[in-house]
């Protein structure tokens, strides 16, 4: 059997469009590793897909982590000396330390110093900066507001709780044919971030919108999660089930102008790496492909060595090889309709190859099949793709050995993945072919 192909019937553009005016909606909020934002967050989600979001209580023990105490805030300042707001949460959520503790405070400029936070090498981006595990607190704002600071006494508050509740995650889960699951995972947790964290939400909620309306051979498992916590927590309660991800991707940085980065599993030739290094190579598309590490997002959780689950990333440029990264220039300026729209076509083309990787056997496997009288050779003269379409199914007559899928074939004869699939199955309809039972770990 095959799957459709999950390209036809997608106006890539107005997906474009969705995705970007959702990063519009999701901006604004004040997101954290736990609280109120994260929950609105998943909530906007929901409204969207079918979400189920958990809630963990602080203090639950997670492999060596400790589930957080939940962070809100309400409010943060720093005022000058007539009541004017200087530094204001409330024009920009990057203003706060994120997780800072509370403080209601008057200090002189030279103590409340070593609180602020620039970036002297980018004078008009707001850092942004964490203080999860270490009650802290702290601003940050651009260089050019720091140098305009005057000495005197400024009123500091920070209306934050920091006290035991919950972490939230959201999981969307999409049942196909098999148990087999691919997994999607993105980060939930940073504020007024566009690429990082943002993109990767809206890439992955309109993919699971879009596949919950197909009949798939795998079933699903997106999540929402806060990074590094989220993942560790949703592995540390799903331990029994984890070795039904066969194979899985970590999205996030999908919406910036750079070329297409993946970054191979740990596993480095799994089905997922050989499917995204395919879609990549065929683009005609710059791209960059990086050897696993542990560092990085999720996927560091995903592949430690107790797990080990073939998942890599896609992304466009990676974490730390843009300078807004982390900074207030990851703003909607930066990220693009027509960059997410491209990035879901490479996504939804390495889906399409995991749902229609297939194996056969040549039931006439010896010396060629005589194709003209089947019709399946030149049998319309001039079509300038009929050479590759007949190239294509004598690759895939000559390899149907038993011990080969479409994609090692595609990959070994060189020619696009969606070819092979088309040849293949006109074979199997003329009873050259039969399909014969393949799993991700190999065949069966
Ligand atoms: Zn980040």
């Amino acid at each position: 059997m095959t799957s459709p192909n999950l390209l036809t019937n997608v106006s890539m553009d107005a997906a474009g469009q969705e995705m970007y005016q959702f990063i519009q909606e999701l901006y604004p909020i004040c997101r954290s590793i736990t609280g109120s934002g994260l929950r609105d967050t998943l909530k906007r989600i929901s409204d969207r897909i079918t979400l189920e979001v958990h809630e963990v209580p602080s203090g639950t023990q997670v492999f060596d982590w400790t589930v957080p105490r939940e962070w809100n805030i309400r409010d943060a300042y720093v005022k000058d000396q007539n009541g004017h707001r200087v530094i204001d949460f409330k024009q920009c959520n990057l203003h706060v330390v994120n997780y800072s503790v509370p403080v209601k405070a008057t200090m002189t400029l030279a103590d409340l110093r070593p609180y602020l936070h620039s970036l002297p090498d980018y004078p008009d981006w707001i850092p942004y900066r964490t203080s999860y595990y270490q009650e802290r607190w702290g601003f940050c704002l651009t260089q050019r507001q720091l140098d305009q600071l005057k000495e005197g006494t400024y009123e500091v508050c920070i209306d934050s709780t920091l006290e035991n509740g919950s972490l939230t995650y959201g999981e969307c889960v999409i049942r196909g044919q098999e148990q087999s699951e691919v997994l999607i995972s993105c980060h939930v947790c940073h504020p007024s971030l566009c690429n990082d964290n943002l993109s990767g939400i809206v890439l992955s909620a309109w993919l699971a919108s879009y596949l919950s309306g197909i009949d798939l051979r795998y079933s699903y498992r997106f999540l929402f999660l806060p990074g590094t916590i989220g993942s560790i927590t949703w592995l540390s309660r799903n331990e029994d089930r984890v070795n039904r991800v066969k194979h899985g991707l970590v999205v996030a940085c999908v919406g910036d102008s750079g070329k297409l980065t993946y970054k191979k599993s740990r596993r480095s030739d799994a089905e997922i790496d050989r499917a995204a290094l395919h879609v990549l190579k065929h683009s005609g598309d710059p791209y960059a492909v990086l050897e696993f590490s542990p560092y990085g997002y999720d996927e560091r959780q995903y592949c430690s060595p107790g797990f080990n689950l073939a998942v890599g990333s896609l992304t466009r440029t990676p974490n730390h090889a843009f300078p807004e990264y982390h900074t207030s220039g990851d703003d909607l300026d930066f990220v693009r309709p027509e960059f997410l729209s491209d990035s879901l076509t490479k996504y939804l083309r390495i889906i399409d190859i995991l749902e229609n990787n297939r194996c056969y056997v040549n039931l006439s496997p010896k010396c060629e099949p005589q194709l003209g009288k089947r019709g399946l050779y030149r049998s319309e003269g001039g079509k300038i793709d009929q050479h590759c379409r007949e190239l294509a199914m004598l690759w895939a007559l000559n390899l149907s050995d038993g011990s080969h899928t479409l994609l090692d074939i595609a990959d070994r004869s060189g020619i696009q993945f969606s070819v092979i699939r088309d040849a293949a199955a006109a074979l199997a309809a003329h009873g050259l072919l039969k399909e014969i039972a393949y799993s991700s770990k190999g065949l069966v």
